[in-house]
């Protein structure tokens, strides 16, 4: 039996001619025809519920990876789904205009879609292995990539199936348990080093993602030497950047951060006092989006989730300006008053929002002090300012 991988079939190739069965409810053909995505014996498509269709897009838009799909290759030179029918369907479905995904808190089908997001869509690539063989034989192989219930992840797929000198290598290196680097690394690297999940991010860091395509590019050498320097020195950028250790480090992808800011130069004690500071704000609410905030400057307070006003406050705060909004006759919109056709307008509660007085980012607090209602139009311009 031979199996090869292919990463080089976009989302647009594999879904084109995609055909859909409503009354069966399944998936039909794609590759212009060429592929049948559910052959008579396959179960019938299980994730139109607006759940798990879903989260293959948003897998796709966020550039998440959708795992391997297997396709076997028949005698006729046709191909057959054996695995990853669920994953091609949902994605056929979306881009037929079957189901809609939410963007900004909007319902939205694919035909109405950016035309950036449409395109990354279109030009995702696919992980397909192909498997020619026997029905016999690709059972057993099934049997064998399957070890005792666990399956392979997919860098252990990876491995086996680009198996040489590299991954020899590769594996003494980033799989070894008793790598002295292993506890260092494990501040910043995520997953266990037996399942090749150091390796893993070795070499998505050092393919910008690619791994694959650098697997097979490198599968005969013998040495590592990119890989282990590129590694090296994104660890030692981090762990020099930043003084000290926090939980949320662990797992980030600092391999793109590196990419983006290690010719930036900091003052590590500033940058991790920045840091505690931050940890120590009871307004933010996303610890992990701290370090991207530090490196890029403290620009875009949207990474640390900050806390929002809740309703009480919201409604102390409204019943408080609107009353004082009457007494002198005046909008209870403080921008509203100042213009002509609007000056007296009093809005209800549910026409307007919460702002920050004196911005979050400028010191100031999520608390009733620092509140004011303004109308939605207003509160809407301050923020886009
Ligand atoms: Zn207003």
């Amino acid at each position: 039996m031979e199996t090869t991988l292919h990463t080089e079939m976009t989302v647009a190739e594999v879904c084109k001619g995609f055909a859909y069965n409503e009354l069966e409810g399944k998936g039909l053909y794609g590759l212009s025809g060429k592929l049948t995505i559910q052959p008579e014996y396959q179960r019938n498509y299980i994730y139109a519920d607006g759940n798990k269709d879903v989260a293959v897009i948003e897998s796709i838009i966020k550039g998440y990876p959708l795992g391997l799909i297997y396709f076997n290759e028949t005698e006729e030179g046709r191909y057959e789904v054996l695995d990853g029918q669920q994953r091609i369907t949902s994605i056929g479905r979306f881009l037929t205009g079957k189901f809609s995904v939410m963007i900004d808190g909007k319902p939205i089908y694919y035909n109405t879609l950016d035309k950036e997001i449409r395109k990354k869509i279109d030009e995702t690539r696919l992980l397909v292995y192909i498997c020619k063989g026997t029905e016999q034989e690709i059972k057993e192989w099934f049997k064998t990539i399957n070890i005792a219930g666990v399956p392979l992840n997919e860098q252990e797929l990876l491995n086996a199936v680009y198996s040489g000198p590299f991954v020899t290598a590769a594996k003494a290196e980033f799989s070894n348990s008793r790598n002295s680097n292993v506890q260092k690394w494990s501040a910043y690297v995520k997953g266990n080093v037996k399942r090749q999940e150091f390796l893993q991010t070795a070499l998505e860091w050092v393919s910008k993602g690619q791994r694959a395509d650098y697997m097979a590019k490198h599968r005969a050498d013998g040495n590592i030497d990119e890989l282990k320097t590129y590694f090296g020195s994104v660890i030692d950028w981090v762990s020099t950047t930043f003084k000290g250790i926090e939980k949320e480090m662990c797992g980030q992808e600092w391999g793109s951060l590196y990419e983006k800011f290690h010719t930036t130069a900091y003052d590590p004690d500033k940058i991790w006092e920045k840091v505690q500071e931050l940890y120590r704000d009871p307004y933010v609410k996303n610890k992990r989006g701290v370090f991207e905030y530090v490196l890029e400057g403290c620009m875009r307070p949207e990474l640390l989730d900050i806390r929002i006003f809740d309703e009480a406050t919201k409604r102390t705060v409204y019943q408080k300006q609107t009353e004082e909004a009457r007494s002198k006759g005046v909008s209870n919109c403080p921008h509203c008053a100042m213009a002509e056709a609007t000056k007296t307008k009093i809005w209800e509660l549910k026409d307007m929002d919460a702002d920050h007085v004196t911005a979050w980012s400028k010191g100031g607090a999520t608390t009733k002090d620092n509140c004011q209602m303004l109308c939605k139009t207003h509160n809407r311009a301050k923020g886009n300012r």
